[in-house]
């Protein structure tokens, strides 16, 4: 480096600091006023339930990270004994009134609105900031919504047939475990992604203008089933992409291979993964796809379109998200039972079925409230075109049955083994596997093609999606199909054993 360009570099960052430390005084001032303007809103109006410092304050609403640093600009130490008087009633209670101008949690509303315009859901942000009373005379809030309505009127819809959909399955967390010379490392170095390439691969779309969009995004269907387009509305540099996941159960063989047993919901409503370290003791971390995308996005919310996340594939032989709640596990019908079910029977005597699809229902529903979706996967796993209608029917009987009471009604099917129940042309409904389907509520259909960047086709019943698999065999093989998204070199986890075997 010249000195010319360090003394321009150095130039660069006095001025930067003196930027930053212009901008924190302003920051101070103002959000030091508005948040003691927003306590004396609290104190007078809102004693009956709400300190913003005590934890019933914290439950009334979210609380934003603008607005935290707005009550903490204000409150140094919290005071305790304040809390104290507002919460045993002695405080005022007659300011009831609270007819302000300025809503009591304005620092939190203007936070939301400004999530949401982030997640380009502008229309959401600006209805929400205008519908507040007192709006007339907020020139905060009107401001904030004609830079909203700037920022759309910059904005133009994506073509909806030139849009990618990448999957990953389970990621490995524990690689020493996974590729350990087993007789399952060959499939997990194939078809699997490690968490730290996960998280560079996140990234580096992220740093490229990705943003995840839901497939219900894409179109919609009436009650009939007709398909109509939806928009996708995106500022300039942005690209969408669906994300998806396959077999997210944690499947029995999976076990002491390095990944997480199951998704957990903590206190915080967070959808977490739980893994069992060698002395027996259990972590809750970001240890697979869903609570690795859902920290990501808490960091980067414009990587979410409109809030929404990516959609899990799921089987339901051996239950959902890590939980044992296939019908086996309840009957244990000795036909049916495999010999990995029955090591779980003698490993688990305490096994309580109820509690466990209670258990995975408050994952899914905890997911769902973090935008994420489900789809079948076929309960067992199937190749629907190798199996015969009436075994098929069954395969859709327990889908229905025994994982939509856990994860809700779908309408997407994603195919398991990359399989379809077509060629490339249109479905029919002279297509028995296509009208079988149609009939069980199903309307998104996605196979697995890598070869071309995005491959859509739009029926008049249905929607049709290739997706592309970001794993050891594709990152290894071909890198080159999928370096319009990430730089392989930039992920690959140098702990994967070379060659990854040929499928
Ligand atoms: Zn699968």
């Amino acid at each position: 480096m010249s000195r010319d360009q360090k003394t321009v570099i150095e130039r660069e960052i006095r001025r930067r600091r003196l930027n930053l430390m212009l901008k924190c005084i302003i920051c101070v001032l103002i959000f030091g006023s508005a948040g003691l303007g927003a306590w004396l809103v609290y104190d007078t109006n809102f004693k009956d339930h709400s300190n913003p410092w005590t934890e019933s304050g914290k439950a009334a609403g979210e609380k934003a990270p603008d607005q935290e640093a707005a009550e903490g600009s204000v409150s140094g130490d919290a005071p305790a004994d304040d809390g104290q008087a507002a919460e045993d009633g002695s405080g005022n209670d007659e300011g009831g009134a609270s007819d302000a101008a300025v809503p009591a949690d304005e620092g939190s509303l203007e936070a939301l609105a400004n999530r949401m315009a982030a997640q380009y859901d502008y229309d959401g942000a600006i209805s929400l900031l205008r519908g507040q009373p007192g709006y007339d005379r907020n020139d905060r809030f009107k401001n904030l919504v004609s830079t909203y309505e700037q920022t759309k009127a910059s904005c133009s819809p994506y073509p909806i047939d030139q849009i990618t959909h990448v999957f990953f399955h389970s990621l490995v967390y524990d690689t020493s475990k996974a590729f350990d010379g087993d007789a399952y490392e060959a499939g997990y170095n194939q078809v699997m992604t490690t968490v730290s390439e996960m998280n560079s691969i996140l990234q580096q779309m992220y740093n490229r203008g990705f943003v995840m969009i839901s497939l219900h995004d894409m179109v919609e269907f009436d009650e009939a089933g007709n398909l109509s387009k939806k928009e996708v509305l995106l500022p300039p540099g942005k690209t969408p992409f669906v994300l998806s996941q396959d077999d997210c159960s944690y499947y029995h063989y999976m076990d002491g291979d390095g990944f997480p047993q199951k998704l957990v919901v903590t206190d915080d409503g967070k959808v977490k993964n739980s893994y069992l370290e060698d002395d027996g003791s259990v972590s809750i971390g970001d240890y697979d796809v869903v609570p690795i995308v859902d920290t990501f996005v808490e960091q980067h919310p414009d990587f979410s379109y409109h809030g929404h996340k990516g959609i899990l594939a799921l089987t339901g032989y051996e239950g959902v998200l890590g939980y044992r709640t296939d019908e086996v596990y309840k009957t244990r019908q000795e036909d049916r039972v495999t010999d990995f079910q029955r090591e779980f029977f003698a490993n688990n005597p305490d096994f309580n079925f109820d509690n466990e699809v209670a258990e995975a229902k408050k994952v899914a529903d905890a997911m769902k409230a973090e935008g994420w979706e489900f789809a079948s996967h076929t309960w067992g796993h199937i190749n629907p075109r190798t199996y015969s209608m009436e075994s098929l029917q069954r395969d859709s009987d327990r889908w229905a049955n025994w994982v939509v009471p856990i994860v809700g009604p779908t309408d997407v099917l994603i195919f398991a083994f990359g399989a379809d129940i077509g060629d490339w042309q249109p479905y029919s409904m002279s297509n028995e596997y296509f009208a079988h389907y149609k009939s069980m509520g199903f309307r998104i259909f996605c196979n697995v093609d890598a070869s071309a960047k995005y491959w859509v086709q739009i029926g008049q019943d249905y929607l049709r999606q290739a997706r592309r698999n970001l794993d050891g065999y594709r990152m290894y093989y071909t890198p080159d199909l999928i370096s319009d998204l990430f730089d392989v070199d930039q992920a690959w986890d140098d702990s994967r054993p070379t060659p990854v075997p040929q499928m």
